[in-house]
């Protein structure tokens, strides 16, 4: 059972139990796909019925982000654990190197998935990367057919969102893929382009006061992050 918060519904797991989950998706016939949304996604959902729609359908949905907790607890219906999408990729990608499971990466600026694709097959050693597209194509088709022909069981695609979740839902089942991950700048990291926050932010959940750090021009973007919990709130509120 899905814990709705703000409309979205998340999977109660611990980042085990998501691998887990995510592997037997990989093991079942047809096509399914993952996402993981963090407080700018709940604000997007409000105004892009698309996207709400995109991520209602999903068959995994996993809290990145400190701010969907608390919103759940605000909500009272608290979720076991913060699943951030980079760490159930590298769980997902620790299980696939051991079960000869093909993976493709799509997304990121030209260059960034093959340098991430070098440091991945080091990392996880027996790991099969079936192919590589960057994220500015203009038309979906020929990436389609990429993936098709490469007969990948994984997909992770960082077109950042919503642009990612609607390309995974309209194009997905072409595909021939078992699983879908919609993981935003990850390619970025695994391709050493951009650095994670260090343990200690990520420990306080100060993910987000890193990237502001790093990147002031979300400043804009991110102040708006906090009307999630107020959001929360309210509806508390209205359902006293
Ligand atoms: N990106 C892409 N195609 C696009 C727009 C973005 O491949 O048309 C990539 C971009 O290069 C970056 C990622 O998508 O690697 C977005 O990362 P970010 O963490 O900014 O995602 P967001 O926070 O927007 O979900």
């Amino acid at each position: 059972m899905k814990i709705d918060v703000l409309g979205v519904g998340f999977n109660n797991l611990t980042l085990e139990e998501a691998v887990q989950a995510g592997a037997g998706l990989v093991e079942t016939e047809g096509f399914h796909y993952t996402v993981t949304p963090n407080p700018e996604f709940l604000l997007t959902a409000r105004k892009n019925d698309a996207f709400k729609q995109a991520l209602l359908g999903a068959d995994l949905v996993l809290p990145d982000g400190v701010g969907v907790l608390y919103s759940a607890k605000i909500l009272g219906r608290p979720l076991k654990s913060r699943v951030p999408g980079i760490e159930f990729a590298q769980g997902l990608l620790a299980w696939m190197a051991g079960h000869g499971k093909r993976l493709f990466l799509l997304g990121a600026k030209p260059g960034v998935a093959e340098l991430a694709a070098a440091n991945l097959k080091s990392t996880y050693p027996g790991l099969i990367i079936c192919g590589t597209h960057d994220g500015y194509f203009q038309e979906d088709g020929p990436v389609v057919e990429e993936i098709r022909a490469s007969a990948a069981d994984v997909v992770f695609v960082c077109l950042g969102a919503p642009k990612q979740e609607l390309w995974m839902v309209h194009n997905g089942p072409a595909t021939g893929a078992h699983l879908m991950i919609g993981l935003g700048g990850s390619l970025d990291v695994f391709a050493g382009v951009v650095e994670r926050a260090p343990k200690t932010f990520q420990k306080l959940g100060l993910e987000w006061l890193h990237r502001l750090i790093k990147e002031p021009k979300r400043f804009g973007r991110m102040a708006k992050l906090p009307l999630v919990l107020w959001y929360a709130l309210g509806a508390r509120i209205r359902r006293r």
